[in-house]
């Protein structure tokens, strides 16, 4: 018998999204499911659905999927590469194992936990996030800073049981004590965290009031950190185990602060180079001179030559920031602006326009730019 194409055999289009893909074969796991197919149609499902198996595990794999597209069924070996349960193994167990995975998928189960004596259901705790805003000069130097994050203690009350005091927790009947369950479902058997005790195998009668039978009381703590110099905008640093609790015994999570640097008023950081413009007078940009300019370390003076002209860029060696990775400073560069004189007297404005009729009397040569300028767009229309 021949193949059937996977597209058809999952009822999608050949463009399907990945999500369309995965919903198809969640619905087919279903159609064939044991519990559906009883007596003489058990044979029939299976077959369907190690059909349905084997297309989704080609069309969600995105280089299976693209040789498929190009070579057809030839441009796949959907035995090849594959565990237990693939297309090739034979009886339910692969049929049950298959279906352990969409079900896992589901119920959203056994991510991030792992097993402990008794069928605990052991959980590391979640990682926080911690956004420190510093500045510009905080960045380039490093600090020394103090944050407070949340941290969870034993309840005082209870002792950490969550019992209220007096009262003891029971072992939870449901799952005897070992926090999961089985369900038995056709062919299969499902573990599943029990749904009475919450997996905790434990059931409390009167919870304490203190911290509401959780045994463990939310407080804040002072934690020091050391922000190291050169520290970049959206860096983080980690703090290992001062995250969540774990549950169960599991191992807390981890803190990260995440690094925001504040605007500042003068310079613009670009990588370990820093940026900045200086404004000049018409006459210092004409006749020279000298300007102070300010950097991390102080102010430093630059010496303008005569006839400069706007934009013009000094690099000042070293004068940016070491990075944490870096084994030289950048450099500060210092853009120059021109500013033209507003609100000008009646004489500073004939003093200008004797000026202006000087520069005319010596021709071009003292606006090269404007004159190459104009020569350009005469020749434009010529
Ligand atoms: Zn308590
Ligand atoms: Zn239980």
């Amino acid at each position: 018998m021949a193949k059937r194409d996977y597209y058809e055999i999952l009822g999608v289009a050949k463009n399907a999204s990945e999500d369309d893909i995965k919903k198809a074969y969640r619905k087919l796991a279903m159609k064939y499911h044991p519990d559906r197919n009883q007596g003489d149609d058990a044979k029939a499902a299976e077959e369907k659905f190690k059909e349905a198996k084997e297309a989704y595990e080609m069309l969600s794999d995105a280089q299976k999927r693209a040789a498929y597209d190009q070579y057809g069924h030839a441009g796949v070996d959907p035995n090849a590469g594959m565990g237990r349960g693939g297309p090739g193994a034979e009886g339910f167990g692969g049929f049950a194992e298959a279906f352990g995975d969409i079900f896992g998928d589901i119920f959203g189960g056994g991510q991030g936990g792992g097993r402990r004596g008794g069928g605990q259901q052991v959980y590391r705790g979640a990682d926080l996030s911690y956004a420190m805003e510093i500045t510009l000069e905080e960045a380039a130097n490093g600090k020394d800073s103090q944050i407070r994050i949340p941290s969870w203690d034993n309840c005082d009350t209870c002792g950490g049981t969550g019992a209220k005091p007096g009262t003891k927790a029971k072992t939870c009947t449901t799952c005897n004590g070992s926090g999961t369950v089985h369900m038995r479902q056709g062919f299969f058997s499902i573990q599943q965290s029990c749904p009475h005790c919450h997996g905790t195998g434990k059931i409390i009668p009167e919870p304490c009031t203190a911290c509401n039978g959780a045994g463990k009381i939310k407080r804040q703590k002072t934690l020091e950190v050391k922000i190291p110099a050169g520290i970049n905008e959206g860096m983080r640093i980690r703090s290992a185990g001062n995250g969540e609790p774990g549950q169960n015994g599991g191992p807390p999570g981890d803190l990260y602060i995440e690094i925001r640097i504040k605007p500042h008023e003068i310079f613009e950081r670009d990588g370990d180079d820093l940026h900045c413009t200086v404004p000049i007078g018409l006459t210092t940009a004409a006749l020279g001179g000298t300007v102070e300019v300010p950097t991390l370390s102080g102010k430093v003076e630059i010496e303008l030559p005569e006839g400069t002209q706007h934009g013009k860029t000094f690099r000042l060696r070293g004068k940016g920031i070491k990075g944490i990775r870096s084994a030289y400073p950048g450099d500060l560069f210092t853009h120059v602006s021109i500013e033209t004189p507003v609100k000008l007297t009646e004489h500073q404005r004939k003093l200008l326009k004797e000026l202006d009729e000087s520069f005319k009397k010596g021709g071009d040569k003292h606006s090269p730019n404007t004159k190459s300028w104009t020569d350009r767009v005469k020749d434009l229309f010529k």
